[in-house]
Formats: structure tokens, sequence, C-alpha cells
């Protein structure tokens, strides 16, 4: 079987609509697809619709999260599955959480131009079209006006965190978030754990105490992942009792990694199906 629990659509950063998602990983050979865009659940019911037969829909979000520690504070991404999307606290957080991503992306398209780049800010809301707004569209506006050559080189220099013209986003208190989604009956993944080339990561105690307050698993296959750091990680779910996962976190053509390109087996997935509140949360999608 063929899993991949991590995808983005238009809903957020991805290129591929919901119906062209479900439709590319059915082509691909998944059985299993997770759709996970960020801070949203707008991909879920168009992605429903379109499902082909014999795949599986999980119904996902990527949450922005960060830890927040005694004099510093490391950005970090949950992915929440299997949720209530009703359940109002959450509601509100993804609502606040995509206001903020507008007011962010504004702020540094607002840096860029005034240091002389020749894009606006309603060509990149042109290209998010409704979609939960991120640093990848800013990246297409600024590949359309001849800036960079592609959405990857805007990332390495002027979209970086290191890069004058950032802003951070908001981000809701990771602990805090993981509670929220446990409350509404679904599960949690820490998302690209010791992705080091987006900036700091957190520690191994971090990890723990995302573990003592109810995390499920580790997002350990990941095309950001070094090998000694999917080691490491591997340690450190068997000791916390977390389930271990691998997705591709695909993003159409605004990134180059394809649909699959890692996966998680059928018993850690059977693994993190059973953590559910299966008495709050929706079903998993079946054709
Ligand atoms: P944001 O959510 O606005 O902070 O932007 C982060 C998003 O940009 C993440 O979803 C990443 O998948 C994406 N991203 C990070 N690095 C790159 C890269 N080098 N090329 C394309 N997309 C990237
Ligand atoms: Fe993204
Ligand atoms: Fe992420
Ligand atoms: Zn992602």
């Amino acid at each position: 079987m063929v899993i991949d629990l991590h995808t983005h659509s238009t809903a957020s950063d991805g290129t591929d609509t919901p119906e062209q998602l479900v439709q590319a990983a059915a082509a691909a050979g998944v059985d299993v697809l997770a759709i996970t865009d960020h801070d949203t659940t707008a991909g879920w019911d168009p992605a429903e619709a379109a499902l082909p037969a014999g795949l599986t829909l999980v119904q996902g979000t990527e949450f922005s999260c960060a830890w927040f520690g005694p004099n510093r504070r490391i950005g970090l991404h949950l992915l929440g599955y299997l949720y209530d999307r009703d359940d109002a606290e959450l509601r509100e957080a993804r609502a606040r959480l995509r206001e903020s991503r507008l007011h962010r992306g504004e702020a540094i398209v607002n840096n860029l131009i005034g240091a002389g780049y020749p894009i606006t800010w309603e060509q990149v809301t042109d290209i998010s079209a409704g979609g939960a707004v991120g640093r990848p569209h800013i990246g297409r506006a600024l590949v359309e006006s001849g800036v960079v050559p592609d959405v990857g080189a805007a990332f390495a220099d002027l979209l970086s965190p290191f890069s004058p013209y950032y802003v951070r986003n908001y981000d809701q208190d990771v602990f805090d978030m993981i509670r929220l989604v446990r409350n509404a009956g679904g599960v949690t993944v820490f998302a690209h754990p010791r992705a080091r080339r987006r900036g700091q990561v957190v520690a191994d105690e971090v990890i723990a105490e995302m573990a003592a307050v109810g995390l499920d698993g580790l997002e350990i296959d990941h095309p950001d992942l070094a090998p000694e750091d999917r080691a490491d990680l591997r340690v450190l779910a068997d000791q916390f009792d977390l389930v271990r996962t691998g997705s591709s976190d695909y993003h159409g053509t605004n990134k180059p990694i394809r649909l699959a390109a890692e996966t998680t087996t059928h018993d850690q997935y059977e693994a993190l199906l059973s953590r559910r509140n299966t008495a709050v949360a929706p079903i998993v999608l079946t054709t």
C-alpha cells in the first residue's frame, strides 16, 4: 500500500487544485492520500467530491505553530488529521492563522517593493486566488516579474528567514494546538522535525513535552530530513511511543518533490488511525 500523509493543493500553496491532487495521487499509484493545506480545511470537500475509485482520503491541516521558549521562539508545523472541522476553537485558530498570513505576506511584499523589486501585492493575491497565502505565492510573483528563475531560487535568498525582507508569521503555541486537535477528536504529527534549512529546530526535550501533552507521531521520512536526523528521530519515536510517518509534502510545481516520494508504512498508518477519538472525529473517506 502506498500511503502519503502530507500534500498541498491550491487551498494553500500547492499548484494542483484539490480535484487535480486526488487525480494525480491515483495516477501515481497512491492508495491513501492526506490533503494537508496550511491552516485551512477548504480543500477537503472538493477533494472528496473528486475522489477517484480506490483512493482513500485522510482530511488534515498543517498548522502554523511555534514553541515559545524562555527567551526565544522557534516556528514549527503541526499536522492535524481527522479532527472535527466544526470545533469552534479550532475554527477560530485557523481563521486567525490565515488572517495573519495575509498581513505578513503583504509586509514581506512591501519590504521587497521598498527595495525596488518589481512586484505588487495584487499580483500575489491573484496567484494565491483565495487560498491561504504563503511565501511560495510571493516566489511565483518574483518568477513572473523576472526577478528569479524559479520559486526555489526565491527561497534560497529573498524569501529565506535570513533575508532582510523576511517577516515571520503569527503562530499558535504548539502545545495548545496539540490539545485543540485532540479535543476535536483528531491526531497530531510533528511535521518535518529537524528540517534545518527552514531555520532553527527544537531540542529533543521539546519533543518529549509535546508527547506528554498528547502528540501522536513524528514525520520522520520527509524530503528535508537528513539520514542522521531520521535515525535520531526513530529512537525518540520509540522512546515516547510515537507513530512514525513518511510523506512527500507535495506542493505541485512549487517544489520539485513528487507525490509518494516518501511514504508511511501500513502498520504505522493503522497505529495513527487507532489513536483517534472516533466519537468526535470525521470518518476516513474511501471510495
Ligand atoms: P510560509 O508558510 O509562508 O512561511 O512558507 C513556507 C512554505 O514554503 C512551506 O510550505 C514550504 O513548503 C515552502 N517552501 C519552503 N522552502 C521552499 C523551497 N526551497 N522551494 C519552494 N517552496 C518552499
Ligand atoms: Fe507549503
Ligand atoms: Fe511544513
Ligand atoms: Zn507542508
